[in-house]
Parts: structure tokens; sequence; C-alpha cells
């Protein structure tokens, strides 16, 4: 018989943390807390696989699971002295999902289960606490109907709020006993009125119930999203959990509370939580009241006049607090944890590797690596390479002073400015016109998620640091700020009101996820600070990593901010891009549109200095460190005039009459230009061009190690090579100019000469075309174009539907096509350096910073990556990774450097 079911609880488990991929992450997390004989209330796991099994098969469950249920249900009664569905000591449990990745509110839960009108009077009378048992009922009909029978959630409330004006109460813990017995009446009424069949009394119908609709959550919408944005795969399918319930609602001295070991937002050490007193399961995340601090430095810190846990009930934090600690060294990281007191006795519920942001992740894992809990390496895996790009998000610049129209809890760092929308629709369709909108809401709810992807920065007027809004921003990476309580949301008059200002659907705001606050308008913004824990941690990656990370970079402010950002070396410079600015895209034209050899001389005779003088200036920033230039690459007709207009004026401006001028243009026309005359093919026809590139190379070269003293070895790529023989031609170009050079300035010259690898052909021929080349840099923008045959620019119309069908999996412009371009790249690394051992190998397309493609790029021994300058410390970190995880699979062979404490 397979085993469909994995018990806990008493101090042992079946299962424990290494089984998330069958338990789930709460599952095998609850058995690692009860084996560990932390306080867990007992229950099982049913396996995740069951949920495959459940959609495939038209919702049927597997046959001896009914047993296997039956028996961890009894188990659960012998551990708590209870009975599923009988007095005198009802047992009432939670249904759980929880699958392998969490996702946080995305599929459901039903608690209080086992309740009916008999078990509630027992219960009444076992606990002797009346207004508990029909709150916990009328809770549990509320959960059971919307989850398992489909009826909305809302039409319950609107009844409780009717009961509360009705009575005069503001809370929910004010309705007496009698008052809750009420509701739930009225509640049974409405089910029946609804779906015209009785809220189900056998407790069995409830359990079967409940496990048929977890399992079935797995599909529903907000789940499928989710999995979307989060590449979850949709065959591993939820587990269920099902648990002896613990009471939070039991009166004063019971409770309910999320905690974090460390600040998730900040990273700081400090325990770091909310709770609630007299209250159950989600009201805490839900909302309902405002959650009080857990420690006394928190409520302290926040000015809280409510008490804090720590006062409250001294005896049940020492006891959490012990347990964060025991959890985080046994877990060697940060606990998100879920937890009731029950009368002072209190239950773990929950705990998992807690999400933070990445500001704190890097304050953790260098903080875990002090304290001696992890290792430098384990340091720099534990950070996403991709999340720095929140690092790189700007602040509010401090010196700007502006009003503030509101203010709530700093939930997610990063500031944003955006039009106010009020939905996730609106959100949605703003994003898709390119407008940067702000979501305000209330609250939000896992419906939003979409919109909270669109949006710049999220702002809600309730909730707590750990609400909704709080945790999937922190996720996503967006700035948000929750529990703006001085603001006010009018939906019905499409408004926010903030302090002394009415705003409107579009108008501007800024919000500081950092601080709370809240600004009207756009506010000027700063870049962050890139040193502490971020120096720290990229000092240890480039200690791990085996490759070098330069820039693409074709200006002195891209040369200067890559070089901030740690780059080692400039791996693709556009010369072509130095021929738009200002007065030299006139001279480019005259030298385009020239009728011969001496036209296209004079024009090149003025545009040397200029190109000189960019290239010294890039050696002099880039001191002495490794720059590739690009001989001249896209087709000339990138550079010339297009309108009637602009044509008028050009021709004008060049002294050429219009007629003859529109037939050089003719002449110049191609009908597939990317294809056509560019690349090495321009310096085969025009070597004129290359000549003075070369000769601008050089003479800048002597100039900058003349100025800084710091000479730089200028690596000349030749674009486009698909023979050896043009690669010939272009090199004989180069060496002459360079040994002019050299006579004239008296200067040895040291240089390399190479290629970009970016057609097929030159792929399979690399051992010739090594030959004559020094280096190879791999072009994989090109190179995907030309693998594929399909043009990037026109790739957006149809590459959404393939990966919408499943055609392909991920766009291979941004992350690179391992099986196709990869196995071109392998090869042309293999046999390129079967001919010359020493043959230096980089990137250069986009993929350079794509921290997969670095990946594959080390695999494939790549000296170095080289990417925009903004993911240069993306590419640090993935590179770091990269070795690291290398290493890991050839445990013989260590990586190049790791760099102990
Ligand atoms: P989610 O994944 O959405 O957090 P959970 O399964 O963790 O859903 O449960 C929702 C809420 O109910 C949580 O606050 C949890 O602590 C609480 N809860 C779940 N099971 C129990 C139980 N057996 N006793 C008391 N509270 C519970
Ligand atoms: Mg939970
Ligand atoms: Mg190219």
């Amino acid at each position: 018989m397979k085993k469909w079911v994995y018990t806990f609880g008493n101090g042992a488990a079946e299962g424990r943390a290494g089984d998330v991929a069958i338990l789930g992450g709460k599952g095998a997390h609850l058995a690692e807390m009860a084996s560990l004989g932390l306080p867990v209330p007992p229950g099982f796991t049913i396996i995740s696989e069951v949920c495959g099994r459940y959609h495939q098969g038209g919702r049927q469950l597997p046959n001896d699971l009914k047993l296997q249920v039956s028996s961890g249900i009894a188990g659960m009664e012998v551990m708590t002295g209870r009975k599923f569905g009988a007095g005198p000591r009802p047992l009432l449990i939670s249904i759980r999902s929880g699958a392998r990745a969490s996702m946080p509110g995305m599929m459901d839960t039903v608690l209080n289960l086992g309740l009916n009108d008999e078990t509630v009077q027992a219960l009444c009378e076992d606990s002797g606490d009346a207004r508990f048992a029909w709150d916990s009922y009328r809770r549990f009909i509320q959960m059971y109907a919307d989850v398992v029978m489909g009826l909305d959630h809302e039409v319950f409330e609107e009844i409780l709020e009717d009961e509360k004006g009705r009575l005069g109460h503001e809370y929910d813990t004010e309705l007496s006993a009698d008052e809750w017995q009420h509701v739930v009446s009225r509640y049974k009424q409405l089910v029946e009125d609804e779906l015209d069949e009785p809220f189900p009394q056998d407790t069995e119908v409830q359990l079967w119930g409940a496990i048929g609709a977890v399992f079935s959550s797995w599909m529903n919408t907000r789940a499928v999203t989710y999995r979307h944005l989060h590449n979850i795969p949709g065959d591993w399918g939820t587990a269920v959990n099902v648990q002896a319930m613990v009471f939070g609602n039991l009166g004063s001295t019971s409770a309910t509370g999320v905690a974090f070991t460390r600040n998730p937002s900040t990273g700081e050490k400090e325990l770091y939580g909310e709770f609630l007193v007299n209250a159950q399961g989600e009201d805490v995340v839900a909302g309902i009241r405002t959650p009080q601090s857990i420690t006394e430095a928190a409520r302290l810190a926040s000015g809280s006049d409510k008490p804090s846990m720590e006062k409250l009930m001294p005896e049940a934090f020492q006891e959490f607090l012990a347990i964060c600690k025991q959890l985080e060294t046994h877990y060697r990281d940060m606990q998100d944890m879920e937890f009731t007191i029950e009368r002072g006795q209190l239950w773990m519920l929950q705990t998992r590797c807690g999400k933070r942001t990445t500001r704190a992740a890097m304050k953790i894992a260098v903080d875990m690596v002090e304290e001696g809990l992890i290792t430098a390496d384990e340091a720099v895996c534990r950070i996403d390479p991709s999340s720095l790009d929140q690092l790189l998000h700007p602040t509010i610049d401090s010196s700007i002073e502006r009003p503030i129209i509101g203010s709530g809890l700093p939930a997610s760092p990063g500031a944003a400015s955006g039009e106010i929308v009020f939905s996730a629709e609106e959100a949605v369709a703003a994003k898709a016109e390119g407008r940067r909108v702000i979501l305000v809401r209330m609250e939000t709810s896992p419906e939003d998620i979409h919109g909270m992807h669109a949006a710049e920065g999220i702002l809600t007027t309730r909730g707590g640091m750990t609400s909704h809004a709080a945790v999937v921003a922190r996720g996503m990476g967006i700035p948000c700020v929750t529990g703006a309580g001085s603001m006010r949301v009018d939906l019905r008059n499409g408004v926010l009101i903030g302090i002394g200002c009415m705003l409107r659907k579009g108008d501007v705001i800024t919000i500081d996820g950092s601080s709370g606050r809240v600004l009207r308008g756009e506010v000027p913004m700063t870049q962050p600070e890139l040193s502490g824990d971020f120096g720290k941690l990229m000092e240890w990656a480039d200690g791990a990593r085996r490759m070098t990370v330069r820039t693409n970079a074709d200006t002195p402010a891209d040369a200067r901010a890559a070089r901030a950002f740690g780059a080692e070396g400039i791996g693709l410079c556009r010369t072509e891009h130095m021929f738009f600015e200002g007065e030299r895209i006139h001279v480019m034209r005259e030298m385009i549109l020239a009728e011969d050899e001496a036209g296209r001389r004079s024009a090149l005779d003025q545009l040397l200095p200029m190109q000189r003088e960019d290239f010294t200036e890039l050696f002099s920033i880039m001191h002495g460190m490794p720059v590739t230039i690009r001989l001249l690459d896209p087709p000339l007709h990138e550079f010339l005039p297009k309108t009637d207009g602009e044509i008028v004026e050009v021709a004008a401006a060049m002294g050429m009459p219009q007629t003859l001028f529109r037939q050089r243009l003719d002449a110049l026309h191609e009908f597939n230009p990317m294809l056509g005359h560019r690349g090495c093919r321009l310096a085969i026809s025009y070597p004129e061009i290359a000549e003075m590139q070369a000769r601008a190379i050089f003479e800048a070269a002597v100039e900058a190690a003349r100025r800084t003293g710091a000479p730089v070895v200028p690596e000349i790529m030749v674009p486009l090579v698909s023979l050896r023989s043009e690669l010939d031609y272009v090199r004989g170009v180069i060496d002459r100019v360079a040994a002019e050079v050299a006579a004239e300035t008296g200067m040895t010259l040291e240089y390399l000469t190479g290629t970009m690898i970016e057609l097929p052909r030159a792929a399979l021929r690399a051992h010739v075309i090594a030959e004559a080349a020094e280096f190879f840099s791999f072009g994989t923008n090109d190179l995907t174009q030309t693998t594929f045959g399909i043009s990037r620019d026109d790739a957006a119309r149809f590459m959404n539907t393939y990966q919408r069908k499943g055609i392909i999996e991920r766009d291979p412009f941004v992350s690179l096509d391992f099986d196709g371009v990869g196995e071109l790249i392998r090869i042309a690394a293999e046999r390129g350096r079967q001919t010359r051992s020493e043959l230096k190998l980089g990137i250069c397309g986009e993929h350079g910073g794509d921290p997969t493609s670095i990946d594959f790029c080390e695999n494939v021994g790549l000296d170095y990556v080289s990417c925009s300058p903004f993911r240069v410390p993306i590419a640090r970190l993935a590179a770091a990774q990269a070795t690291l995880s290398q290493a890991e699979k050839q445990p013989n062979t260590s990586p190049k450097k790791v760099v102990a404490l």
C-alpha cells in the first residue's frame, strides 16, 4: 500500500524538513518542528502527489487514502484525548494547504472543522466558554461556505456588520455567546437560502469536502497566476495538512501572531512580529484590528499604547524567544513563523525561511557569517543576483522639503512616483499604455496580484507590516507603504483624501517605502549607497568567482558608472554610437555619401581626431584595464536621413543637389540590412574606415598611457566574420596601421585582434578562424538571431504567443538558448582552443548579464562576461555562484579561490 499520509505530533514525525517535495513546505517544517520537540498541535500531511492524481483523475482520490486518513485522525484523537465529530470533548481540526514553494495566501485553509449543532454544545461545556464556542462555529461556517461551497465571504460580513450595528458593537470581541449563536443561525439560514441545501452537519462530509477544496484551490486563478509569475511548475501540486486546532480566541490569555526571527525589511537582528489577543488564525494578516507588537522595544519604537506580548504574556514570550533562537540555529536562516497561545500555552503552527528584501537578505547573510552560522560562500549563494536590481532603486532625496500628505508603515523599501489608480485592472491597463502608476487600496488581496505587479508602488490605508500588500510587495521588490491611517480612500467618489488635500485618479504621488511617507507630485530621487553589506558580499563574490566581469560601454559616462559598479574592463565598445553625436553625424553622412575613396578619406580625416579623443578618454577612465573595441558594424543606412523633410535638410546642408542625393540613398538601399552590407563587409569594401578607426585606437592608446601611466592593451574586434579570409584581410589593415603608428611615435604597441562569434559558420569554423584571432567574443544577440533565423526586432509579434502556447519556454533573446545557441558556443570554444590554447573567450550579448546564462558561460569555461553597467553587480554575484555550484558538482576540483573570513 502506497503511503499517502505522514503523521506528526508529540515529539515525533514521519517526515522531515528535507521532504519539502513530498510534504510541501508547511508539512515538512511542521514535521521537523515536531521532531525537534517543539509544541506543535498533532496532525498529518497528505502528500502533494495526491493533488496531481486528484486533478488528472476527475477529482477522484486514491482508494486507500480514506483508510490512512481515518487512522491519522484516530492518532490525533489519542494524542489530544478528544474525539472527532462527537462530545464530550470534540476534536476540531484545520485543513491547510501547503505547496513545495511558499505561495502566501494563494490557496485555501479551513479552520475549526468538526463543529456542528451538537459538537458546538459540547465545546461550550468543555471549554467553559460559550462565547468562544459560538464564535468558532460562525468562523467555521463562514470559511467552509466560502472555500468549499463557493459562497462569497462578504455576504457573511454583511450579516455580521448588520448585527453589530443593531447591537451597537464596534469590535467582534464585544459580541456575547447568545449574540454569536444568533449570528450562527443567520449564517446557516443564508447557506440554505443561497444553495438550497443545509450546512453539512456530518463531520466526515465536512472533512472530505475541505480536503477536496484545498486540492482544488491549487488550480484557482490566483494560484495559477502566482505560479506563472514565480516560475513554479503546475505539476508540483499542494499537500494537505490536517491538524488539531488550538485556540487563540479563548479570552484574554489567548492570542495569535506571526513573527520573523529578524526584521525582514532591514535585516536587523531583532525579533519582529505582531499579535492579537483573543483572535484566531488570519485575524492578524487580515487587518481587522490593528495588531500589537511582540517585543517591548518594537512597541516603544512605534509609540503604540497597546501592550506588547513581552509585557502581557511574559512566560509565553520567553518560551517563544527561545524557540526562535533554536529554529534559527537549526535552519541556519531567518525564520517566518505562525504561533497561537491558548490560555497561556504556546503552540507553533508554521515556520519557513522568511521572505525578505534584498537589503535585509544582504544584512542577514553578512551578519550570519559574522556570527559563525554560515560561511562566506554560503552567504554569496543566498542572494538572488537578479534581486540586486532592487538595491539600484532610487530613494527620495532627503534634502528635498515637501509637505507630507500621509504616512504609514515602511513595508517595502525604495521610493516610487506615479499616477494614482484605485484598482488592479486600472494598474494593468495603465502599464500597458506605458504609464507609471501607484496602486492605492484600502488593503490588497490575492486577487490584486497582477495589478500589484504592474504598479511602480503600492499604498494601502489599512494593514500592518505582515499584511498581504506588504508581503507581496517585498517579494516583488516594489516599494510599498501600508496602514496609512491618516489617509482615506473614497472609492465611491474616486478620491484619495490625504492631509490637507484631495487627490483623484491620475494625480501623481510619491511613496517612500523606506520611511512610510507619502508625498504629493513627483519628487527628486538619489541613488543608493553601494558599500557596507553590499560591498562585503561583493568582495566575497569577487573572491569566489573565476570569470572576470566586464561591461558594455560606449561612452565615458557608461564607463565611469560601470567602474563604480566594479567592472574589470570593457567587453564591448560599439564605435558607431560615437558617430551619432552632434556635428559628427553630418561628417559621417558625408563619408557615407561620398562618391569615391578620396571623398570618404576627407570625411574620415575629420572623424579621426574626434574618435581618437573618445578613445583617449575611455582608455584613461579604464586605467590599464582591457578594452575591447568593435569596428564599425551596422548597415550604413542607419546613419542616413529617412523622412522627406530630413532628406531635403541634409541635402541642402551638404550642398548636394536633391536628385543626386536621392540617387545615392537609393544606391545604398538594402532589402535585408541586418544580413546585408555591414560588419567586416564594410571594412573590406571600404578599408579606409577600418584604417581610420585603428589609427584612432592606437594613437589614443599611446596618448592615454602618457596621461595616466597605465597603458591599456586594446582588443580590436572585427564584427560579423564568417570566413577566416575576412578576418585575415581586416587584420592586415590593422597590423599595417599599428606598424605605422609605432614608427611615428617610437612606441611598441601591444594589442590583440579578435572577432565576434555571431554567425553559425564562424562557430563551426572556429578552429580555422582562431588561427587569425587572439580572442573570441560571443555576440549572442546576433548569434541567436542567425541561429534561429528570427529577427530580434520582429520577435515580439509572435514570441508571446509562442510562450503562451508552450512552443518555447523562455525568450531566447533574454535567456540563452542552451540547446542550440549554447551548443554553437560550446563548439566554438572547444575548436577555438584546440587551435590556440590561450585564446581569450568572452560573451558580450545581452545574456552576459543574465544569471542563468552566466552559469552556462562558467560551464563552457569562458574567461569573462560583459554586460550593461547596471547589471555588473548582478553578473559579479551570478559568476561567483556559478563557480561555487560548479565546484560543488565536481568535488575534486576546488574553485579558483575561496575567501575565508
Ligand atoms: P496560509 O498558508 O494562508 O498562512 P495556514 O494554513 O497557515 O494558511 O492557516 C491560516 C491561518 O490559520 C494561520 O494564521 C494559521 O496560523 C492558522 N491555523 C492553521 N491551522 C491552525 C490550527 N490547527 N490551530 C490554530 N490556528 C491554525
Ligand atoms: Mg500560514
Ligand atoms: Mg552583432
